[in-house]
C-alpha cells in the first residue's frame, strides 16, 4: 500500500452499442473486419514480454469460411512451457510486492483500451475467430471483458478493506497475499472475455500466470495480449503458450511451484486435470487452488400459467444465440401439453425468420459452429434423432460444411424424458423438448432436477407466484444461475455472478469477489503493543 487509503473508480457496466444501420460503430467494426480478413497474421508465443516463434505452426480460419486463412500461430515445445514457468516465477518477485493501486491501474487501463481504441479490433477478431455476430461479439469481447476488469478492481478493494476487529492493546491486520507460486489459466473458445479474465483476475491479486488459450480462440486472444502489453502488464506476469494441451498441462502440473488452476472448458477435461493434480500432490510446495467452470445441460421449464410468447422467445434466444455455444444455453425444455401448440408456432416463426451465414452480413442472426469436430458431432446427433423412434425433429435438422460449419437451429421433440439429447451437453444450436401433462408439475420438477449431471443454469416461466416459488425450491441445486421469467443466458458481470455446481464446476462465481478470494492466501498479522512479561495467569494465584 502506498501513502493513502485510495478509492478505486466506481465500476460501471460498459454500455452495449447497437450497431444499427447508419451508426459509426457499425462502419468501424466492418472496416476492422475487412482489414483483418484481407491480411494475415503470424502469432508467436509470448514469454517474458518476448515474442517467440518456434517454427512449428498451425493455421487459423474463420469457422464460417474454413478455406480462408487468417494466419498462423506457433506451437510451444516443452522447453518453452518451462521457460514460461521460470519467467513467471522471476517476475513474481517484483509483481507480488507492487502496491495494489499500480496493479489496479494497469488493468483499469486495459479496460479503457478495450472500451475505446481496441473495441472494433477485438470485436472483429472475435467475429472472425469464433464466428460471432456483431451483437454476440460486442457483449462478450468488448463489454464483458471491460466489466470483468473494472469490477474486479472494485472487488479487490472490498476484499482488502475486510479487516478483523482489533483491541486497544493489539492490532490485527490481514494482508491478502498472492499465492506462493504461479497460476495456470486454461481458457475455452467460446468467450473472449473469459479468455482475458482467467489470467487477469489472478494477476490483479498479485499472482503471475501461464495462460493457454483454446486453439480456436488464439486469433482474438492475440488482441488481448497486445492490450495487456500496452496497458503495462510487466514482462513475465502473464505468459502465453499455445499448442498441445496435454503436453503443456502435464509440464505445468509437474512443477513444484504450481499454485492454482483457473480453468473454463468441458467437464471431462477438468476432471482429468483434477485427477492429475491429485496424483502429483506430493510434488507441490502448497495445496493448489482448483477453480473450474465447466459444462451444462441448461433447462427451461414452463408452468401452465406461463406466457407462450415469452417462453418461445426465451427458447429462440436462449438456445440459438451464438449457435447454442454458451455454457448457459438452453438445451432442454419442459413444456406443458396445453401450451405446446402455441409455443411451437412462435418458435417455428422465429426460426423461419433467422438468417444464417457470415457475421460480416449483419442481417445474419446465426453464424457457424466453431470447428469440424463440433459440426460432425452435432450432425451425428441430428441424424440419430431422425432415426430414433422416441424423437422427432420439428424444426431445422439441416447442416452443411461445404463453405463453413453451418448447422440449422434444430428443435427435437421427444416423449422420452431421458432421451440422450435431454441429458448430454451437445454445445450447439439444438434444443430438445419434452411435453408433460399439465397435472404433473411436481413430477416434472423432479425430472428436471435428476435428468443431468450438471447444475449450471436454468429458467422457470410462470404466471403463478406459488408455482415460481415451488420451482425455486425444488430446483435449488439444479442451477447456480436460476432465472424466473427470463432466458437462462446473458449473465452480466456485477449483476449476475456466474457459475454452477455439480458437474458444472466449483461454482466460484466469475465476476464476483468470491472468485478473487481463490487467488489470495491471507496472512494475519497480530501486533501487541505492550508485551506481557510474566507467564502466570491470575487463576494460578494462591
Ligand atoms: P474444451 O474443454 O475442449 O477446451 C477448454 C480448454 O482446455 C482449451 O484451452 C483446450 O485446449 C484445453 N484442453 C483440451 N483438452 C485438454 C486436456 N486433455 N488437458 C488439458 N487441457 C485441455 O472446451 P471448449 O470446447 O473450448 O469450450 C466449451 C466447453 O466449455 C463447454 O463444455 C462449455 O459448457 C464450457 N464452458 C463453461 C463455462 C462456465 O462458466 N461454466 C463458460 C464457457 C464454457
Amino acid at each position: 500500500m502506498g501513502k493513502g487509503f485510495f478509492q478505486v473508480p466506481t465500476a460501471i457496466n460498459e454500455p452495449v452499442k447497437t450497431y444499427a444501420p447508419g451508426t459509426p460503430e457499425r462502419e468501424e467494426v466492418l472496416a476492422a473486419y475487412k482489414e483483418l480478413y484481407n491480411s494475415t497474421v503470424d502469432i508467436p508465443l509470448y514469454i517474458n514480454g518476448e515474442e517467440i516463434k518456434t517454427g512449428d505452426t498451425a493455421t487459423m480460419s474463420p469457422p464460417h469460411e474454413h478455406q480462408h486463412i487468417l494466419g498462423t500461430y506457433h506451437k510451444a515445445e516443452q522447453k518453452h512451457v518451462q521457460q514460461a514457468i521460470d519467467t513467471a516465477l522471476e517476475a513474481r518477485k517484483k509483481w507480488a510486492n507492487l502496491s495494489w493501486e499500480h496493479r489496479a491501474a494497469v488493468f483499469l487501463k486495459a479496460a479503457e483500451l478495450i472500451a475505446g481504441p481496441y473495441r472494433s479490433k477485438i470485436n472483429a477478431a472475435t467475429m472472425l475467430a469464433q464466428s460471432k455476430n456483431i451483437y454476440q461479439a460486442e457483449i462478450d469481447s468488448a463489454c464483458e471483458l471491460v466489466d470483468f476488469l473494472r469490477f474486479n478492481v472494485e472487488y479487490m478493494a472490498q476484499i482488502y478493506e475486510d479487516q478483523p476487529y482489533s483491541t486497544s492493546d493489539a492490532w490485527n491486520r490481514v494482508e491478502y497475499r498472492p499465492l506462493e507460486g504461479f497460476v495456470y489459466a486454461i481458457t475455452p473458445f467460446n468467450f473472449t472475455a473469459i479468455a482475458g479474465n482467467l489470467p487477469a483476475s489472478a494477476a490483479l491479486m498479485g499472482n503471475v500466470a501461464v495462460w493457454k488459450p483454446s486453439d480456436s480462440q488464439i486469433y482474438s486472444a492475440k488482441v488481448i495480449v497486445d492490450v495487456f502489453k500496452e496497458a503495462g502488464v510487466p514482462d513475465g506476469v502473464i505468459n502465453v503458450v499455445y499448442g498441445d494441451p496435454v503436453m503443456i498441462t502435464d509440464t505445468i502440473l509437474a512443477s513444484p511451484d504450481f499454485a492454482g488452476i483457473h480453468f473454463t472448458g468441458s467437464t471431462n477435461v477438468f476432471k482429468d486435470i483434477w485427477a492429475k493434480i491429485g496424483a502429483n500432490i506430493h510434488t507441490y510446495k502448497t495445496y493448489p487452488r482448483i477453480v473450474g467452470e465447466t459444462g451444462g445441460k441448461d433447462f427451461i421449464i414452463a408452468h401452465p400459467t406461463s406466457n407462450p410468447k415469452q417462453v418461445a422467445t426465451a427458447i429462440s434466444r436462449g438456445a440459438f444465440e451464438f449457435q447454442g455455444q454458451k455454457c448457459s444455453a438452453a438445451s432442454r425444455a419442459y413444456i406443458p401439453k396445453s401450451l405446446w401448440k402455441e409455443i411451437e408456432k412462435f418458435v417455428k416463426e422465429d426460426l423461419k425468420s433467422f438468417k444464417m451465414g457470415s457475421p460480416e452480413d449483419m442481417s445474419n442472426f446465426i453464424t457457424a459452429v466453431i470447428h469440424e469436430g463440433s459440426f460432425d458431432k452435432l450432425a451425428k446427433y441430428i441424424d440419430q434423432a431422425k432415426a430414433d423412434k422416441d424423437a422427432e425433429i420439428v424444426a431445422g435438422g439441416g447442416y452443411d460444411k461445404s463453405k463453413g460449419y453451418f448447422i440449422e437451429p434444430t428443435v427435437i421433440l421427444t416423449d422420452n424424458p431421458k432421451y440422450t439429447t435431454m441429458c448430454t451437453e451437445l454445445f450447439g444450436p439444438v434444443i430438445t423438448i419434452y411435453l408433460y401433462d399439465d397435472a404433473k408439475w411436481k413430477e416434472t420438477l423432479e425430472l428436471v432436477d435428476t435428468t443431468s449431471e450438471y447444475g449450471l443454469t436454468g429458467a422457470v416461466f410462470s404466471g403463478d407466484r406459488y408455482a415460481a416459488e415451488e420451482a425455486t425450491q425444488a430446483l435449488q441445486n439444479s442451477a447456480g444461475n436460476f432465472y424466473i421469467n427470463d432466458k437462462p443466458t446473458g449473465a452480466v458481470v456485477g449483476q449476475q455472478p456466474f457459475g454452477g455446481a455439480r458437474a458444472s464446476g466449483t461454482n466460484d462465481k466469475a465476476g464476483s469477489y468470491l472468485n478473487l478470494l481463490r487467488w489470495v492466501s491471507p496472512r494475519l498479522i497480530k501486533e501487541t503493543f505492550v508485551s506481557p512479561v510474566d507467564y502466570r495467569y491470575p487463576f494460578l494465584g494462591e
